[in-house]
């Protein structure tokens, strides 16, 4: 509240002010990444990720399978051609095998991928090291989808400042918010300059208005950077409910027959910003996903499916797609449990009962 106080106070209503410059500073001390654009939205930053990179009409964009829709849309505002790669079984990220055989693909025929779109679905990092070693080997940039990721880290050092860039989001669904947001990251200055520029029009230096490129409306508001400012001072907490709710579902599901979660590497911390299960039903005594989602609907408890990976998807009906079958796999059994930051214990056991009511009647509760 002081911070949006102060942006009314001193009348930068804008998508303009000191909120937003401490802001960027801020979230860049935090993921140690050096350059930081505040923008509207997380797709926003991944669209200007894309244009940065000349990603253009007819270009090859390698992108995730298994995430939210809005990691590929962008690639196709550009229209360029999303070519969708599998996950792998512990991180449920994107798969080096995979990915290494569409570079090999693309690279051959004389048409290298301009991108690639790894994300860290559900706070947890991708096997980056491996990832990174592939887009050095190819000589693709890597765009890092830390969206639902901030505070989470792989050996030590926040997602987000990996990738060539890397973008954040602040949509009021994520760990943090400013209502609407988002934040493009990179250590090369020059891109986010040019980011910042194209996010305000594109308005070249002159007293008039003048335009040699099109521009965007995409930066963030002066009194959303307030709500951020504040956000990030409780993200630490943040991160601790939410792993303290997936302790506890670990803690009193792991053992049920059929039933497992999504592995942090020896390596990587996950914000667990969703505690995400899978339940094979040959093992889980016939019991599928969707009972387990109905039966808790019926106790007024939301659970959902995990994300419908994109190459299953009929907007992307006509995209290439590199893998198995891991991430449909994944959509078939996966459930994303509540995880809010302000579940009581209480919430949590009810929940914790009521699957294990599901799968196994008298399974005894620790
Ligand atoms: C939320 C999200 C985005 C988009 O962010 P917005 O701020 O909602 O535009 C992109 N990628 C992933 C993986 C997301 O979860």
């Amino acid at each position: 509240m002081k911070y949006i106080q102060e942006a009314f106070d001193t009348n930068w209503i804008a998508p303009v002010g000191p909120n937003i410059d401490a802001f960027e500073h801020e979230i860049g001390t935090y993921t140690t990444c050096k350059q930081v654009a505040a923008l509207s939205s997380g797709t926003a930053a991944l669209h200007l990720a894309l244009i940065l990179l000349d990603v253009n009409r007819d270009d090859i964009v390698l992108c995730q399978s298994f995430t939210f829709s809005a990691s590929a849309n962008p690639i196709i505002y550009q229209n360029a051609t999303p070519v969708f790669i599998d996950s792998e079984e512990s991180t449920w990220n994107i798969c080096p095998n995979a990915l290494e055989e569409a570079l090999k693909y693309y690279c051959q025929k004389g048409k290298k991928p301009k991108a690639v779109i790894g994300v860290h679905a559900y706070g947890m990092p991708c096997r980056l090291e491996e990832i990174l070693y592939l887009c050095q080997k190819y000589d693709v940039p890597f765009i890092e989808d830390a969206a639902e990721a901030l505070g989470s880290t792989y050996k030590g050092i926040k997602l987000g400042s990996f990738g060539d860039m890397g973008i954040l989001s602040f949509n009021g669904n994520k760990i943090i918010t400013t209502s609407g947001g988002g934040a493009l990251l990179s250590n090369q200055e020059t891109f986010i300059s040019r980011a910042k520029f194209l996010a305000t029009q594109a308005r070249d230096e002159a007293s008039h208005y003048e335009h040699s490129q099109i521009g965007y409306n995409y930066r963030m508001s002066n009194v959303c950077a307030g709500i951020g400012r504040g956000q990030l001072e409780v993200i630490e907490e943040r991160v601790s409910q939410r792993r303290t709710n997936f302790e506890f579902y670990k803690q009193n599901l792991q053992d049920l027959p059929g039933l497992s979660f999504q592995n942090e590497l020896p390596e990587s911390f996950s914000n667990r910003w969703l505690t995400t299960i899978l339940i094979n039903p040959e093992i889980a005594n016939g019991i599928d996903r969707e009972y387990i989602r109905l039966k808790l609907a019926e106790e007024n408890i939301e659970s959902r499916p995990v994300w419908k990976p994109m190459h299953l998807q009929p907007v992307f009906k006509d995209a290439l797609y590199f893998g198995g079958m891991v991430s449909e796999e994944f959509f078939r059994n996966g459930l994303c449990l509540p995880s809010g930051s302000d579940l009581t214990h209480n919430d949590l056991i009810r929940v914790c009962q009521n699957i294990q009511f599901c799968i196994e009647k008298n399974y005894k509760f620790i």
